[in-house]
């Protein structure tokens, strides 16, 4: 800015000398021109003049008019001359007439002798200097009869414009006043440019809340309160864009589904923090990088490919095993908008693994259940068959079938029931329907240790119960006796007869209590214990079936236990005992 200070100084400057220096040579060339008029009406007057005292006496001699053009020269200070029609100089004041050459050329003697009056200004042949001539005609009987002429020297018309020189240094003090007016007046307008410059400089940083006050030309002033709207109307659509994007971010961050973006050469712009874990890598440290370095699992890759290619958008189902194998609902299309007019794609990546599971588990268990029912429905339906063929008319067999047949209706009676239960608690599960409520422990204990009394008593088995009266726990005193009792009967079942069954409170903390169930039964082998809470999961199926299991008592444990908050386990040596424990959370 300071650089335009000079500059708008300077172009003032000049300016002002430009304008000054045209009005000085103006008045220079009116003020030379002005003098010479008043030289040739000065030397008119006087030619007039002589030229009466000339028409006066024109019996007089040569001599005497030389005589009389020196008295008139020495009296008014120009040279006189006289010269006849013939141009021949009769007279002089400065010079020898005699040794003068013929006038009869001179511009103003030509003039003259024509009637007029002769005006010329150039160098004289007789004096060799520059002189200011003015003839005028004499004439003698109305007859031209010569020249009468006055001259001045040039030199002394300048020595009259010598004030010339002092308009010059007159124009000095104004020259000066111009410098400071210039700088002056190129202050009033940078100083304010400048602190717009200032003003806009902090509109570029960032900081749109600040307003440009400047004073100075009206130009000036609408020109930073444009700035000032300007900034208003930035900082506003900023304001809406920034809220826009913020929204975008953390529609993008929350989103479960993994996004990629890639451009036509498949390096990735943006991705976020869910496709980031679903692939691990850092979203922070990839970007603009080549997606197969990121992702090198072939079947994304040809993925990409196909969306790339098929410019449609395209959907897979892709199995990757990044760590555990997970099942990906891939989604492919081609970028549309101005980011699209490049090329690239938009890929998004659903984790189905669970619902896959799901999925598995629901056909698993449809497939579970047909075979746990088509079991007793076949010999059920193969012993009628028998008694219907002739097996009933003889007393001993129809007695032993119809024991089967009951037995196998137990069966199914019983599985139905687990599954309605199972259903039951699914359903109360979803629907909130399962309440808690603070209640001592030990009767639920004492509840679910008496149904199981007569189960124990067959085979001799004694169930020991320790816990205190006091202990309290959020539960639901049905449904946790439901999960005892189901312990309670696989201990007992499990167990060889006369042995000991330990119901107890074996860990009470600030914030859980634990509740085992503890054998010293046939065990379970290690291979068994992650699967052992699945529906229909058994670790030996005829034994199971001998013992009227339907394989679904620790699957229905394990749902009240979560309805409850809690957890379930299993510690079991194969041959030496289990021990299964519910940790409740106080
Ligand atoms: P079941 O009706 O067959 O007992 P469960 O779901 O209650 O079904 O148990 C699943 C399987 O776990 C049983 O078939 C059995 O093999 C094993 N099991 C459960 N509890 C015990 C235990 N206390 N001792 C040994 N095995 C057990």
């Amino acid at each position: 800015m300071k650089k335009l200070l000079w500059k708008l100084c300077f172009s003032y400057l000049l300016l002002a000398v430009l304008t000054l220096g045209i009005s000085l040579i103006i008045a220079s060339f009116l003020l030379k021109q002005f003098h010479l008029d008043q030289a040739c009406h000065q030397l008119e007057a006087q030619a007039r003049l002589f030229r009466s005292s000339v028409e006066k006496n024109f019996a007089l001699s040569a001599a005497e008019i030389n005589l009389l053009c020196a008295e008139f020269s020495a009296e008014l200070g120009s040279r006189i001359t006289v010269i006849v029609a013939t141009g021949q100089v009769l007279a002089d004041s400065e010079k020898n007439s005699a040794e003068m050459n013929n006038h009869a050329d001179r511009p103003e003697i030509i003039a003259a002798l024509a009637g007029e009056i002769g005006v010329s200004l150039r160098r004289s042949h007789s004096l060799d200097k520059e002189l200011l001539y003015v003839a005028v005609p004499v004439r003698k009987n109305g007859i031209v009869w010569g020249v009468v002429r006055a001259a001045l020297p040039a030199k002394l018309l300048d020595e009259q414009l010598v004030f010339h020189s002092r308009l010059l240094l007159a124009a000095l003090p104004a020259l000066l006043l111009a410098a400071v007016a210039s700088f002056l007046l190129a202050l009033r307008i940078s100083r304010p440019l400048e602190e717009i410059e200032q003003g806009v400089l902090r509109f570029t940083q960032g900081s749109l809340h600040h307003r440009i006050h400047v004073a100075g030309p009206l130009e000036i002033t609408s020109l930073s309160e444009s700035c000032n709207r300007m900034a208003a109307q930035l900082d506003e659509q900023t304001a809406v864009l920034k809220k826009q994007l913020g929204l975008l971010e953390s529609t993008f961050r929350s989103m479960a589904e993994a996004v990629i973006v890639i451009d036509k050469d498949g390096r990735l712009l943006r991705c976020n923090q869910a496709a980031g874990r679903l692939f691990g890598f850092d979203p922070a440290a990839v970007a603009q990088r080549d997606i197969q370095e990121i992702i090198r699992h072939a079947d994304v890759q040809q993925f990409l490919e196909r969306t790339l290619k098929n410019g449609g958008p395209t959907e897979e189902i892709i199995a990757v095993s990044i760590g555990p194998e997970k099942i990906l609902n891939a989604h492919g299309c081609l970028l549309r908008g101005e980011i699209g007019q490049d090329g690239g794609a938009l890929l998004v990546f659903h984790d189905i693994t669970r619902l896959k599971q799901l999925e598995t588990m629901r056909r698993d268990f449809a497939a579970n259940v047909s075979h746990e029912l088509k079991t007793p429905i076949t010999a059920i339906s193969g012993f009628v068959e028998t008694l219907r063929d002739g097996a009933m008319h003889e007393p001993e067999d129809a007695a032993r079938f119809l024991e089967i047949i009951a037995r196998n209706v137990r069966r199914l009676h019983a599985i139905i029931e687990d599954l309605l239960a199972l259903a039951r608690l699914e359903q109360d599960e979803e629907q909130g329907q399962i309440s808690l409520s603070w209640k001592a422990i030990k009767p639920v204990l004492e509840n679910a240790a008496a149904v199981c009394t007569q189960a124990a008593e067959e085979k001799g088995i004694s169930v020991e119960l320790t816990c205190q009266d006091a202990l309290k726990a959020q539960i639901n005193s049905a449904l946790l006796e439901q999960a005892v009792v189901n312990l309670l009967n696989n201990a007992i079942k499990y167990s060889s007869a006369g042995s000991t069954v330990i119901l107890q409170v074996v860990k009470v903390t600030s914030d859980g209590v634990v509740i085992s169930v503890q054998d010293f039964g046939c065990g379970i082998g290690k291979e068994h214990h992650a699967r052992l809470f699945e529906r229909f999961y058994r670790v030996d199926k005829a034994r199971s079936c001998k013992l009227g299991g339907t394989g679904l008592g620790l699957a229905i444990a394990k749902h009240i236990v979560q309805a409850h908050h809690g957890t379930i386990v299993v510690e079991s040596t194969l041959g030496r005992g289990s021990v299964f424990s519910i940790r409740l959370p106080l």
